[in-house]
This record gives structure tokens, sequence and C-alpha cells, in this order.
């Protein structure tokens, strides 16, 4: 717009009929050491944000400012301009320091025109490079030289893409040192706080490797920046010689915090396992935000801080809904997770209020978003080591529990494995007893008899006790088999080791079925001559009791070759068997049913065995 169109409009402005006047003049006298101006300005929206001073001079002279209520003023395009009258009549002090209490603020131009029709300038704001203050201090601020006792006018355009906020305030050089020393102490102990809390976190974080401590970082990392920014600091320490970056700033660190922001409540509510939509939704948001992130170096700056402010709120929300639900699931660190995040809500809830002009400013409102942060944060770590313990006593428990089942099952497969064991000893012992005993006549095998013959021996031996063998054979078994059958021979083997048996019972003897029809026994502690004496005993008892098999009487006659064995030349079983078997063969020779004592010198042992 040119100087003549902006001359018409302010021309066609006049025409209307007046709303407001102007304030009376505001005077500076002794009680004034720090005041604000907000209730001494007028003001007036330049839509077009062409007006010069002196258009806008000339609006506020014919009544068209009107006057201003609030410091905050919400997104609006164009400028505005506000003015006041002033009256210094302190002549101690000429010069006061204008103050505008918020950091964004692109331009800042301020006029004074003085009764002689002087005008100074001033030129601040985030659009002029930090060095250009008057103070190096934080916030736009200008030294206005005002002369005692005349009245000057001061005019002041803001224009700017980010909110429209304009906390002016007036300070001597005193009032203004204590006033600033109080704040900076305030943001140093909020910031310090922040700091301690990222490098706390970091430790956790290179400690523990658990993700959230990493999306922790980030949010909180982004956040203080994005409060450090709204502060002014980060143009006053980070990006000094950088108006442009001061302008991105805010937008680009509100959507990387929320990225840090979404994904912490992803990973610390597990929601992935505990609610998937939500964790989806969770997905989508922070997609939204990287893409806000990249789009802030393209987007018009007022577009994507009131995006990324109006984001907020629905991520916050967002998150707080998400908590709320896991909360109620019954997941423990869910709860302080939700108390975390209601400080930060109320805090960003009167942030945003003010940017848009809903709230007025006050210390609460104004540093809502520190005193809400400062008490999320701090809630936040308490719940990621709460979430980490908890997560620990539950890994402890499903360690405890896996080793209790893992014992119970060995208990049970020890069980198992002991019953299998005594089966297999019964087993054993069942194989062992058929191995040892014949199975048609009971009595010792021949294998076991062996066993059992070395210990005799051996005591033999030891003891100089005897040691006697008999060899006992069924006299013309075939023709009992023939005769009466296979079975009826079968009872007759039965019948006489029976017999023979019990008529060894009284001799610790040990009988055993050498084979067919074939019987041996041992009989320690007797002599030849004591064991011909059994032996005669044996043979005795068979005449005398025939067998009783099918029903008939079958007459059994044996014959018994007996010898004392000698342990010394005798060291093994077959040698003493074959003087005992000659000593049968002997018995069958002189015609059966009779006993013969085996003469080694008589007859030397054949090869029969
Ligand atoms: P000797 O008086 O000379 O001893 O004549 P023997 O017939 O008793 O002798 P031999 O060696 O000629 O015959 C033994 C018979 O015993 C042959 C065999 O069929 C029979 N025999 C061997 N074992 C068994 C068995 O377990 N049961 C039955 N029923 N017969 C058997
Ligand atoms: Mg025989
Ligand atoms: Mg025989």
């Amino acid at each position: 717009m040119s100087t003549a169109a902006a001359l018409c409009l302010a021309w066609l402005l006049c025409l209307l009929p007046a709303v407001a006047s102007s304030r009376p003049a505001l005077v500076l006298d002794d009680a004034a050491a720090s005041l604000p101006l907000t209730p001494h300005l007028t003001h007036l929206h330049d839509p077009s944000g062409e007006l010069g001073l002196d258009e806008a001079t000339q609006l506020q002279r014919s009544g068209r400012f009107t006057p201003l209520h609030t410091t905050a003023l919400g997104f609006r395009d164009g400028a505005y301009w506000f003015h006041a009258s002033l009256l210094n009549r302190r002549a101690d002090e000429p010069r006061w320091l204008l103050v505008q209490r918020y950091a964004l603020s692109d331009h800042v131009d301020v006029h004074l025109r003085f009764s002689d029709g002087r005008v100074a300038h001033y030129a601040s704001g985030d659009a002029h490079p930090f060095g250009a203050r008057s103070v190096p201090y934080r916030h736009p601020n200008f030294w206005l030289e005002l002369p005692p006792d005349t009245p000057v006018d001061l005019y002041i355009r803001v224009k700017s893409t980010s909110s429209m906020q304009v906390p002016f305030w007036l300070h001597t050089p005193v009032a203004f040192a204590e006033s600033s020393r109080d704040a900076q102490f305030g943001i140093g102990i909020y910031y310090g706080m922040l700091l301690a809390l990222l490098f706390y976190n970091l430790v956790l974080w290179l400690n523990l490797r658990d993700a959230t401590y990493f999306w922790y970082l980030l949010h909180i990392g982004a956040f203080g920046l994005v409060l450090f920014t709204l502060n002014g600091l980060g143009f006053e320490y980070l990006w000094p010689h950088s108006p442009a970056f001061a302008q991105l700033a805010v937008p680009l660190f509100i959507s990387l915090g929320q990225v840090g922001m979404q994904q912490f409540a992803r990973v610390f509510l597990d929601l992935r396992k505990r609610w998937p939509a939500g964790d989806r939704a969770g997905a989508w948001l922070i997609a939204f935000f990287i893409a806000l992130a990249i789009a802030t170096f393209w987007l018009p700056i007022s577009i994507s801080t009131q995006l990324a402010s109006a984001a907020v709120f629905l991520s916050t929300a967002w998150i707080a809904v998400a908590g709320t639900r896991v909360a109620l699931q019954g997941y423990k660190p869910a709860r302080l997770f939700v108390l975390a995040w209601a400080m930060l809500l109320l805090g960003i809830v009167m942030f945003a209020a003010i940017a848009f002009g809903m709230l007025p400013k006050t210390f609460v409102t104004e540093y809502g978003v520190q005193i809400g942060s400062a008490l999320e944060m701090l809630l936040l770590s308490i719940a990621i080591g709460y979430r980490y313990s908890a997560l620990r006593s539950d890994n402890e428990r499903i360690v405890r529990e896996a080793k209790m089942h893992l014992e119970h099952k060995v208990e049970l497969r020890t069980t198992e494995l002991r019953q299998a064991l005594e089966q297999l000893g019964d087993a054993h012992a069942r194989l062992r007893e058929t191995s040892q005993r014949d199975a048609l006549t009971g009595l010792h095998t021949r294998g076991h008899f062996r066993e059992l013959y070395e210990g005799l021996l051996t005591r033999a031996r030891t003891d100089g006790s005897p040691l006697t063998l008999l060899m006992i054979d069924v006299d013309h078994f075939k023709r009992i088999n023939d005769d009466y059958g296979h079975l009826a021979g079968d009872e007759c083997l039965r019948w006489t080791a029976h017999c023979i048996g019990q008529t060894l019972r009284p001799h610790a003897a040990v009988p055993a079925r050498f084979g067919g029809e074939e019987f041996i026994v041992a009989l320690p502690g007797l002599n030849a001559q004591r064991a011909v004496e059994v032996a005669d005993e044996v043979l005795a008892k068979l005449r005398a009791r025939p067998c009783p098999a099918h029903g008939q009487d079958v007459g059994i006659t044996a014959s018994i070759g007996v010898h004392e064995v000698d342990p010394e030349r005798e060291p093994r079983l077959e040698l003493a068997l074959r003087h005992a078997d000659d000593a049968l063969y002997c018995a069958k020779h002189e015609g059966r049913d009779r006993v013969c004592v085996s003469t080694p010198s008589a007859r030397p042992p054949s090869d029969r065995l």
C-alpha cells in the first residue's frame, strides 16, 4: 500500500464516529518506578500494516484509538499501533526503560513525539539482531529520554507473525535492575532443574539402555528449547545473529518436542500391547509432527506457529486420554504418568489461552507452562523410575515362577525316574532270580551254582573245613520218558529234586540242576565219608518214595558220585567236577542205584567233562 492510500484510509477512518477518546496522560511522579503501560494505552489495529507515524498520529488525535484492556490480542494480520501520553515529573529520572515483556514480536517501533515537533525513533524485536537492543536483555527494550515536566506522545507500532502480546512496562533504571534480577533468578532455577533432569536421565539412559529415557530426553530437551525461545533466551544466548531462526524456532521445537512426547507415551504406556488402536493413532500424530517440523522451514511463521500451538492441545489431550485409559486398565505406572500430564496440560492450556487472548497475563498464567512442565518433568522422572522397578519386579516374579515351575517339573521327573528305576530293579531282580533258579525243579542253575561254589571253596581254603561234591544222575531216565511220557518224566525230575532238597536241608547243602536228569550238590563242612552217608540217605529216600506221576507210582533210583574237594590242587570247579563225574561213572558202572567215592590215585581224571 502506498503512502497516499494509507492517508486515504486514515481520512476515511476520521469520518467514522469516534468510539473512544484518548486516555489522560500518564504522570511519572515520585511514586512511579516500575509500572505497566496497559491501563494508559489506546490502540488501533492497522490490517494493512502500512500506516506510518504521521497517519497514526492523525488517527490518534482524531480519537480513532481505543483503550487497551488486555495485553494479549491473539493472532491478527497487519500491525497494531499503541499510544500513551507521558509526563515525567521526576527531575532525577530523565531516562526510562520501556520493556515489552514478550520476546517473540518481530518488529517493535517506538516513536517519541515531543511537543516541539521533534520525533525520536527506536526499533527492536527479534527481526533485528540481538546486539541492537538498548539493554542486552531477553525482552525488547528501549531507553526513553523523557525531559522533566514536558509532555511526550509515545507511539508504539508492533508487527509480528507470532501472537500479538503487548505487556509494555516502564521502569526507572534501578527498578528495572531489581525486577529483571528476580525474573532471571526464577528462570535460572527452572532451567537449572531442567538441565539437571536432562543429565540425570541421560546418564540413566546410557546405563540402562531403556528407550523410554531417550524419548523422555527428546521431549524435555525440545520442550526446554521451546520455553527458552519463548522467554527470549534462545535469541539472547543461542542465535543472537539469526533473527530468521528466532522466528521458526518455536513451531520447530514444539513439533520435535511433540515427537518425543508421543513416542515416550507409546513406549512408557506400552500402548502396542495395552491399546493397539491408540498406539497407531500415536504413530500418526508423530508422522504429523515430523511433517510439521520439516514444513516450518517453508510455511509462513504465523501459520506454522498457530498450527503447532493448536496441535499441542490435541496432542497433549490425546496423551492424557491414552494415559487415563491404560491407568484404568490397572497399569500402576500410568497413574503417575496421568498426574504428570495433567500438570503439563494445565500449563499449556494457560499458555495457549494467553496466546489467543482468552486469559489475562498474570504470574501464574504467564509462567504456567514453566510451573506445569517443571512438575510434569519431575513426576515423569519419578514415574520412569517407578516403571523401571515395576518391570524389574515383574521380571523377577516371572523368573521366580519359571524356576518354581521348573523345580516342580524336575521333582516330577525325578519321581518318575525313581519309579522307573525301582521297576527296573524289580525286573532285574526277577531276571536274576530266573537266571539263578531252574524253572522246572526250582533248584539253583548250573551258572549260579558256580558262583556259590566259589564262595564255598574260598571258605574251605581259609578255614580248612572240608567241602564235598555229589554228582547225582537218575538211572535209566530215558526209559521213564519212554514208558510214561515226557510230562511224567518232568514230574519225576521235580520229585527227585524235591527229595534231594528235603534230605540235604539239615546239612546247609547247595543243590543245583546240572543239566538233563543230572544234579550236583556242594556239601560244605562234610568230608567224603559223611557225604557218602548223606548220599545214601538220598538214595534211600528215592527208593522208598516212588514218584506219583499221572496217577501212577514211578519208581526212581539214581547213582551218586562223591568227591571231596582238595582246594589247593583243584582251584577250579571243572577239576573237582571231573573227579565227581568219574565217581558217578564208577557208580553206573558198578550197577547203578549206589554211591561211589572218587579215588584220584586209583583212577586218573578222564576227559569226559
Ligand atoms: P543212565 O542210567 O546211563 O543214566 O541212562 P539214562 O537213560 O538215564 O541216560 P541218557 O543220557 O541216555 O538219557 C537221559 C535222558 O534224559 C535223555 C533225555 O531225553 C532225557 N531228558 C533230559 N532232560 C530232560 C527233561 O528236562 N525232561 C524230560 N522229561 N526228559 C529229559
Ligand atoms: Mg545222564
Ligand atoms: Mg541217567
